[in-house]
């Protein structure tokens, strides 16, 4: 039976008596266009282990399951768990974890290299993306679908409003790539935003000289503290760095940044070498 079909789905909610729940960013999606979308750009193959966050009632994860990939999927809702083991449970390459996608540790439930696809809880989109990021999980790819107006700030390029912080912590880990637009009718309920599914190819190096990483972050912060503000003074009042101006200005020169620049316009790599500039002449500090 195909789950996401938008009869079967309204079925096995009401069969369950189940009640979505808003607050934990519980909307199902009922096209299997999109589905069979977001499995193509995902890439699966036999080969692949796959985790997903949140399945639901379960129809990614069954499209998912049907490439031969082996599926992982972690699901908050108890309520939902013994929904997904009958639904699913003809295939043997699907495993059900109940689980808080923020706590788990991925690299217990795989041991290697895994995918993550998913149709994200919308209230934990970047917490979770950043996570899967940072903490140094062997993930290779990720594909989720998630906020139309997050997922253009990820991609972002320096110039416009939607470059910040997050074009720059994502893009410091990942090549990212909107996949493709999502209208809210292919959900129930229908979120009153548009999505994106968007496609992030995790860097299997680090292409940045960057000297020390937390530093970095933390000048890239204090340089969109106040993002209407020029470079030299958003770095001199960040409440996160105590900076005097003279060295401000001796990196920046260094650099050959003009403080009277917005940090909206510094590329990532103008960034990592303003960082570097800053630490070899604080220690850091
Ligand atoms: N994959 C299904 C689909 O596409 O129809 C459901 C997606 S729905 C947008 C998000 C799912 O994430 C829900 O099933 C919700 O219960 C689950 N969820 C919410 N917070 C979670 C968390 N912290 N960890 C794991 N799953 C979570």
């Amino acid at each position: 039976m195909e789950i996401a079909n938008p009869s079967n789905t309204k079925d096995i909610l009401r069969k369950h008596n189940l009640q979505l729940k808003k607050s934990l960013g519980q909307n199902f999606l009922i096209d299997n266009n999109i589905l069979n979308k977001i499995v193509e750009t995902a890439d699966l193959t036999e080969e692949d282990t796959v985790i997903e966050i949140g399945p639901g009632i379960g129809s990614l994860t069954q499209k998912m399951a049907e490439t031969g990939a082996r599926v992982i999927a972690v699901e908050l809702d108890d309520r939902l768990i013994p929904v997904l083991k009958e639904s699913l449970n003809v295939y043997n390459n699907i495993e059900i974890v109940h689980g808080d996608a923020l706590e788990v540790d991925f690299s217990e439930l795989v041991d290697g290299s895994f995918k993550l696809v998913a149709n994200l809880p919308y209230y934990i989109t970047t917490p979770i993306i950043m996570r899967l990021l940072e903490e140094g999980f062997d993930v290779e790819k990720i594909v989720v679908m998630i906020q139309k107006e997050v997922g253009e700030r990820m991609v972002a390029s320096p110039g416009g409003k939607d470059y910040g912080i997050l074009s720059i912590g994502v893009q410091y880990h990942s090549n990212p790539e909107i996949a493709f637009v999502v209208p809210p009718t292919v959900f129930i309920p229908q979120p009153k935003v548009e999505s994106v599914v968007i496609d992030l190819k995790v860097k299997e190096e680090q292409n940045l000289e960057v000297v020390d990483e937390e530093f970095f972050f933390k000048v890239v912060k204090s340089a969109f503290h106040q993002r209407r503000k020029t470079i030299r003074n958003s770095l001199s009042k960040a409440p996160y760095m105590n900076l005097n101006r003279d060295l401000i200005d001796q990196a920046l020169e260094e650099v050959g940044i003009d403080p009277r620049r917005r940090a909206e316009k510094l590329s990532i790599e103008t960034f990592a070498q303003l960082s570097n500039a800053l630490f070899n002449l604080t220690g850091g500090e």
